[in-house]
C-alpha cells in the first residue's frame, strides 16, 4: 500500500501549475473554438480568404496576428480553433478604440476586438482571455506576492458603484476575483499586468507603478523566467505580453480536459 502511494506521488505532477480561470468561466465544449474574422479585419491582410487558411503568407495586419495567435495557442495546448459562423462563434472584429475579448465560452456573445495597430502579444493575451483565462494579478492570492501601491487600493476601496473613467477602469481590471482552477501564482504568465500602467490614465502619474512585488513574488518571479531566456529583454519580466507561459498553456489543457 505504502508502496503504491509513493509511486503515485512520484508519477503525479507536483502541484507547480497556476491556475487563474474565474469561477462561473465555461471551457469551450470537445475543446474546440468556432470562429469567424469579420469583412473589415480581412481586409487588412489583403486576403480574398474567408478564414485563416494561407494566414503565413498574408501580409503583416490585425487578422494576420489573430491568426498566427490562434495556431500558437492551439500548438501550445491542444485546443482547436475552426473556421464556423452562428451564434456562438466567436467574432474577432476590428475596433477603432479598445482590444478586448470575452472570457471563455458563452453560449452567444463571443467576441475579439482588435485595435488596427495592435501589437501581437496583446493580441495573444486576448485569445487567453477566449480560452477562459483571467487576469492573473486578479486571483485572491495576490496579496502574497504583490503590494498594490496605496493609491489603487484606496480606489479599490472607494470607487463603489462610481462611473468615472478611472473607477470603471479599477472595477473591471484589478479586484479579485475568486477561481474554478488554481494553484501556485505565475508572474510569468501572458494574463498578467506590467506594473507600469502609465497608458491607462496619462493624467495620474501615480499609474507608472501600481504594485510591488513582495520576497516572495520576486522570488517566483526568478524560478519563472528562465523559460523565456531565449527572448529579448522586454519578454523577461513580469507582466511580459510577448509568449504563452507554461503554466498558461498547462491551465488551458487542463481546464479544456485535455491535461
Ligand atoms: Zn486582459
Amino acid at each position: 500500500m505504502k508502496l503504491w502511494l509513493l509511486l503515485l506521488a512520484v508519477m503525479s505532477p507536483v502541484s507547480a501549475q497556476a491556475g487563474a480561470v474565474m469561477k462561473g468561466t465555461n471551457p469551450w465544449p470537445n475543446a474546440t473554438v468556432p470562429y469567424q474574422l469579420t469583412a473589415d479585419i480581412l481586409k487588412t491582410a489583403g486576403t480574398t480568404s474567408k478564414d485563416c487558411t494561407g494566414w503565413a503568407k498574408w501580409k503583416a495586419s490585425a487578422a494576420q496576428k489573430a491568426c498566427r495567435a490562434m495556431d500558437d495557442w492551439h500548438r501550445r495546448t491542444g485546443v482547436r480553433f475552426v473556421a464556423r459562423e452562428g451564434l456562438g462563434s466567436v467574432q474577432i472584429k476590428l475596433n477603432a478604440s479598445a482590444t478586448t475579448a470575452t472570457v471563455g465560452y458563452m453560449p452567444i456573445g463571443n467576441q475579439v476586438n482588435i485595435e488596427p495597430n495592435a501589437n501581437y502579444g496583446s493580441i495573444l493575451h486576448e485569445f487567453g482571455h477566449i480560452l477562459g483565462l483571467m487576469h492573473e494579478h486578479q486571483r485572491t492570492d495576490r496579496g502574497t506576492y504583490l503590494t498594490f501601491e496605496p493609491f489603487l487600493q484606496d480606489y479599490l476601496k472607494t470607487c463603489g458603484l462610481g462611473l468615472t473613467p478611472v473607477c470603471l477602469d479599477v472595477r473591471n481590471a484589478f479586484p479579485s476575483r475568486e477561481t474554478r482552477l488554481s494553484s501556485d501564482y505565475d508572474p510569468c504568465s501572458l494574463m498578467h499586468y506590467l506594473a507600469k500602467q502609465q497608458p491607462r490614465h496619462k493624467e495620474d502619474p501615480r499609474w507608472s507603478r501600481i504594485y510591488t512585488l513582495t520576497a516572495k513574488g520576486r522570488a517566483a518571479e526568478t524560478a519563472c523566467l528562465p523559460q523565456f531566456a531565449k527572448l529579448e529583454k522586454r519578454c523577461r519580466k513580469i507582466g511580459q505580453k510577448c509568449a504563452i507561459s507554461e503554466r498558461d498553456a498547462w491551465t488551458v489543457r487542463r481546464f479544456h480536459g485535455l491535461a
